[in-house]
């Protein structure tokens, strides 16, 4: 069955699929540290079936835990599974797992194109040696709509892989006491970069046993009937609509304390302002 899956996830991508990347392209995004490439157990799971290789080793191999900026309040930061940089699939300027990669490196760059995020995109120093962005992306309807589909499957992915991990569709970290002692661990650091927030944060999940907690749910993956099981929730649509809500409105941020992670009932939203 999720053999089927996938072969459908294939066939979705594939449909009047014109996006070539440019032969000037060194992979920037596959290699700068700052660019997020987020990995869901469910491509963990399809590269594994490619290289006849466990979830966990994987996992253990290939990404690690870190922190992306939450859009809606950058006080917060978002917990979330990563792609070491530089990847360790790229090999010259190519990707050796091409056929299995995961679906957010599929979805690069013409995902972006059909959000209208491509104009924002490009004006980000980050993104200015990315040939790809440099000409118009050519989008047809069909493949609008296929791409849309294959968005919504990975965000669906995303919010299950979370839970299964980390208990809740979308872990919010409070950056605040982390930038605090950032600052006193660097104070001529002047700018932080977010690989000093990954670093400080997987120090801090290691010290309360949150890392083994996951690598322990990571183990359980390597058992067909685990990922069986998994699968089963992520076709049950009454519980990924209440995780989707979940994940895309959290109510619980998290604090990383000296010896615990406190949980904090906030939105990350600012409340409305009332004239009444
Ligand atoms: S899996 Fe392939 S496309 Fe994705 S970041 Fe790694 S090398 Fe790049």
């Amino acid at each position: 069955m999720l053999n089927n899956y996938f072969q459908h996830q294939a066939h979705i991508f594939d449909i009047e699929c014109n996006f070539r990347c440019p032969d000037d392209c060194n992979a920037p995004g596959c290699r700068k540290a700052d660019i997020i490439v987020e990995v869901t157990l469910f491509d963990l799971i399809r590269l594994g079936r490619f290289l006849t290789t466990s979830v966990s080793d994987l996992f253990s191999q290939y990404c690690h835990l870190g922190l992306m900026i939450c859009e809606d309040n950058i006080r917060y930061k978002k917990l979330l599974i990563k792609m070491k940089k530089p990847c360790l699939f790229l090999s010259g300027n190519e990707c050796v797992v091409h056929d299995a990669k995961p679906l957010n490196c599929k979805l690069f760059p013409e995902s972006y194109h059909i959000m209208g995020l491509l104009p924002k995109l490009s004006k980000n120093p980050l993104f200015y040696t990315f040939p790809c962005l440099k000409k118009p992306i050519v989008i047809s309807e069909k493949r609008k709509k296929a791409l849309k589909k294959l968005r919504r499957m990975s965000l669906l992915e995303q919010a299950l892989s979370h839970a299964y991990l980390f208990g809740v569709p979308s872990f919010i970290i409070d950056e605040k006491p982390l930038r605090k002692k950032l600052r006193r661990n660097h104070p001529k650091h002047r700018n932080l970069s977010l690989q000093d927030y990954d670093n400080l944060m997987n120090k801090f999940l290691k010290s309360y046993s949150f890392i083994e907690s996951v690598m322990k749910k990571m183990s359980r993956l390597d058992a067909e009937s685990e990922i069986k099981n998994l699968f089963e929730k992520l076709k049950d649509r009454v519980m990924m609509e209440h995780l989707m809500e979940k994940m895309v409105r959290p109510v619980v941020v998290h604090r990383l304390e000296r010896n615990d992670i406190k949980q904090l009932k906030r939105s990350l939203y600012p409340p409305a302002i009332c004239f009444m």
